[in-house]
């Protein structure tokens, strides 16, 4: 998963943000994909004729600048990182290691792959390289849908990559699904999820399809050529997900994400809970200390900004402590475990102590609502509140601007 906060409206130069700690996750945003799915809206673009190599050598020079030493977590997210080439990626990952010794420190190392660029050899390279988790990108196992996806791959590849995955020994692997495609029934769903759920994977992300702005799939809806499937039906396949997925002994800790025992994705927990990263690469961001910055999206201006003085960033912001309270809030309630209010104003570097905490005032409406409660010292959100969770969130980004 990239940042939660993938997009500014800035794009001048800005100053870097100073070097994150030591231990500080990190993010490298591969952006390279074999064709452009219609409902996507990272950062990436299809492969043909770019230059992998000195997008490579590019992101080793700001990650000389930049990189923290000994991240405690590492994500290859993109893009697809898979479709590079073993030789490619030992040539990445060796090279970034000599720059943060990564290999030594990362408790959960994490590449993002797609089912046309994952077969055994390739994932015995990535377990070889140091990579430990794979998250597959099969998004449906109905081959139609995955076509109107634009997706290039079937469903049977992508169950033989899932098996090539295990056949090359990784024992973590989380599979990427999405639901509420245009003309899916809840039952179509819920055949999909349980096929995907026999495989075993250790790890289920499951995210309702939307129509973000600027993908072909938002113009095709404005348009009226294509529709979402009417709110009843994406609230029972919600409710079909996790009730499938506790069979499965997946636990739902956050809204989307779904893991076994001890498979909880660190990395993205560390974004939920508002913590510090620095993100490598065209479009990915950083947030160190409480600023927050993000490199330019393209990739011929991302080589000439790094290729002239090693800074890819476009935008900066540092918010005051109410904001940053109010975000704190909006990522933490996604959490199953939902927030405890101390720990975000400490997060957050809000000095005003509880009675002055004006997260509070909205816990209050939204408790007399039903949408969230308490449990101990932590707020989270209701059955009611989980379908509509983003909502829920947002009154929270509210209370600082
Ligand atoms: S493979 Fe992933 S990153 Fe690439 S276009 Fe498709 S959804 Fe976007």
């Amino acid at each position: 998963m990239a940042s939660p906060f993938s997009t500014s409206p800035k794009t001048r130069p800005v100053p870097p943000l100073s070097r994150a700690k030591a231990g500080t996750p990190l993010y490298v945003h591969l952006p390279f994909c074999a064709a452009k799915c219609h409902y996507c809206d990272f950062f990436s673009v299809p492969d043909e004729d770019q230059d992998v190599d000195g997008m490579s050598a590019a992101i080793l020079r700001e990650a000389e600048r930049r990189a923290p030493r000994s991240p405690r977590t590492v994500f290859f997210g993109g893009g697809t990182p898979s479709l590079f080439t073993e030789g490619q990626l030992a040539h990445l990952l060796d090279r970034l290691d000599a720059l943060t010794g990564w290999r030594a420190s990362a408790r959960e190392v994490t590449a993002e792959c797609n089912p046309e660029s994952l077969d055994e050899a390739k994932a015995r390279a990535l377990l070889r390289l140091g990579v430990r988790r794979v998250s597959l990108g099969v998004q449906s196992l109905d081959d139609a849908t995955l076509a109107r996806f634009g997706r290039v791959h079937t469903s049977a590849q992508a169950l033989r990559a899932y098996d090539a995955a295990r056949a090359a020994g990784l024992d973590h692997v989380n599979v990427d699904m999405i639901y509420a495609a245009p003309g899916q029934s809840p039952a179509r769903w819920e055949s999909e999820l349980e096929r995907v759920l026999a495989l075993e994977p250790d790890h289920l992300s499951a995210y309702n399809l939307t129509f973000e702005p600027g993908t072909r799939f938002h113009l095709e809806l404005q348009r009226g050529s294509i529709a979402g499937v009417p709110e009843e039906d994406e609230l029972a396949m919600l409710d079909t997900t996790r009730a499938a997925c506790a069979r499965a002994g997946l636990e739902p800790y956050e809204i989307s994400n779904y893991a076994g025992p001890g498979e909880a994705c660190e990395h993205n927990v560390n974004y939920w809970n508002n913590g510090p990263y620095v993100g490598i690469g065209p479009s990915a961001v950083s947030k160190v200390g409480h600023a927050r910055a993000g490199n330019v999206r393209g990739i011929a201006s991302y080589l000439a900004r790094i290729g002239a003085d090693g800074n890819a960033a476009v935008w900066s912001e540092e918010l005051g402590p109410v904001a940053r309270l109010g975000e704190t809030w909006w990522l933490g309630l996604r959490l199953a475990r939902g927030v405890e209010p101390a720990r975000a104003r400490a997060t957050a570097g809000f000095e005003g102590g509880a009675d002055r905490d004006p997260a509070l005032e909205v816990v209050a409406s939204l408790e007399r609502s039903g949408h969230v409660e308490r449990e101990g010292d932590r707020v989270r959100l209701t059955p009611a509140g989980l379908p509509v969770a983003d909502a829920v969130g947002r009154r929270f980004l509210g209370i600082g601007r």
